[in-house]
């Protein structure tokens, strides 16, 4: 049996400090029923705990860490960075290399803001597409995460799914009454609420993949189909690829599904493990953005040198045979882990897009928040530790997805699956 005994420790400090003892509410293990696991180090595809435990680890800091802990390439460059300034809250010309980079690379972006955060790139898309239509509600899906801002925490994905907090207090009535949720891959009920409000809404925000209710592909037809229904109804569509951009594809998710938004907000691997995120799009929409527009948007930090590096080193290694390999890799993790689920007789549903992949412990298809929640959470938790148990770092909650790194070998797979069966095994005793 592992020692978590030091991050035990650490907890019972952590918990009068911080509340619920952490920074973020999904790094505190509820649904798992397990205490957090302090970490210490990270190296390629590995990450050591505060007690000497090592593990494989495909949280890879909620999706930025691309290429793997510490990568050589983009810590040499922090370095160089660090020892020029840390921040000057002018303009530099990195961000312009980054900037160039992101246009390049993402079919709807010609312009682009930097942000800090993905909560920050959605919510400044928000109020972007409200300025720019005059329009004041949005719709969005059930079991879609984008970030914890007041229009977008209803009905949302992820930590409040995972603690089953569907609504926030602390938001307004008031705000909320102007954000309406529709299951994801229902183009039926989009429909419905276009007919219903069509003319007052600014926009739809969507994860082309969702990944914050486990992981959710895009139904054939579905993201053509809020595209055409948003032009109909002259509303801005916004892809949320804040876990998808340069992720699922060379060319993010719009690229590889052909559906090209208006406004596409982007974080995590953009910022390559630095705090990071972006909003872009169509240069007639962008420049109504302050100060070449009136519509306000600001940040002390934003377009920082360190964060805009790792982005930049991190881009910059991702050629498109990086997306063929995940492919491989993906597959052989599915297969496998697939194979030794039916030899234990173990109900499951595999969701994949490029290097997100989504394991349920239910037969039936998902396709949305409703039908995710028939994955067995019980049994999840049970999962979740056995893997830990034997090296294995998952997303402490089944409403998220696994990522796979550069750094992911083939014998990291292997042992993955290996360490399935094991837990397979132990779960049908
Ligand atoms: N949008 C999506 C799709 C996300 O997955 C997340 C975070 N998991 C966010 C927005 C919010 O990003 P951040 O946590 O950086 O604020």
């Amino acid at each position: 049996m592992r020692s978590y005994e030091k991050s035990k420790q650490a907890f019972v400090e952590a918990q009068n400090l911080m509340p619920g003892g952490v920074n973020s509410p999904v790094r505190a293990f509820k649904s798992v029923d397990m205490d957090p696991i302090f970490m210490e180090r990270g190296k390629g595809s590995k990450i050591y705990d505060i007690d000497g435990n090592e593990y494989i680890d495909y949280v890879l800091s909620w999706g930025p860490l691309i290429l793997g802990h510490t990568n050589e390439r983009v810590v040499e460059a922090l370095k160089k960075v660090a020892e020029t300034g840390t921040s000057f809250g002018a303009s530099t010309l990195i961000e312009n290399e980054l900037a160039k980079l992101v246009i390049e690379r993402v079919p709807s972006i010609e312009m682009i803001r930097m942000v800090s955060s993905g909560t920050e790139a959605t919510l400044s898309a928000l109020r972007l597409a409200r300025g720019y239509t005059g329009r004041d509600k949005i719709l969005k899906f059930e079991g879609c995460y984008h970030g914890h801002s007041d229009s977008l925490l209803i009905k949302a994905g992820s930590g409040v799914a995972t603690l089953g907090l569907p609504d926030s207090p602390g938001v307004p009535e008031g705000i909320a009454k102007n954000t309406i949720t529709v299951p994801y891959n229902d183009l039926a009920s989009v429909k419905y609420a276009f007919e219903q409000f069509g003319e007052d809404i600014a926009a739809i925000i969507v994860e082309p993949v969702a990944g914050n209710m486990g992981v959710v592909p895009p139904q054939p037809g579905f993201l053509e189909g809020l595209r055409a229904i948003t032009e109909e109804y002259g509303s801005l569509l916004i892809f949320d690829e804040v876990m998808t951009g340069f992720r699922v594809g060379y060319n993010c998710a719009q690229g590889y599904y052909g559906v090209t938004p208006d406004i596409t907000c982007l974080g995590k691997v953009i910022g390559g493990g630095l705090p990071v995120g972006a909003f872009g799009g169509k240069r007639e929409i962008l420049e109504r953005v302050a100060p070449s527009g009136t519509i306000y948007q600001a940040g002390t930090l934003s377009g920082n040198p360190l964060a805009m590096t790792a982005g930049l080193e991190t881009l910059s290694q991702l050629t498109p045979e990086v997306y063929q390999e995940f492919t491989r890799k993906g597959d052989m993790l599915e297969s496998g882990i697939g194979q030794v689920a039916k030899i234990y007789d173990i109900p499951h549903t595999f969701n994949r897009a490029g290097s997100m992949i989504g394991l349920f412990f239910t037969n039936e298809d998902v396709i949305n928040y409703e039908t995710a929640k028939q994955s067995d959470l019980n049994f999840f938790g049970t999962y979740f530790r056995e893997m830990a148990e034997q090296g294995v770092y998952l997303p402490p909650s089944q409403f998220e997805g696994i990522f796979l790194s550069t750094a992911h070998s083939d014998e990291d797979i292997e042992k993955t699956i290996a360490a399935a069966e094991q837990a397979f095994a132990k779960l049908k005793k």
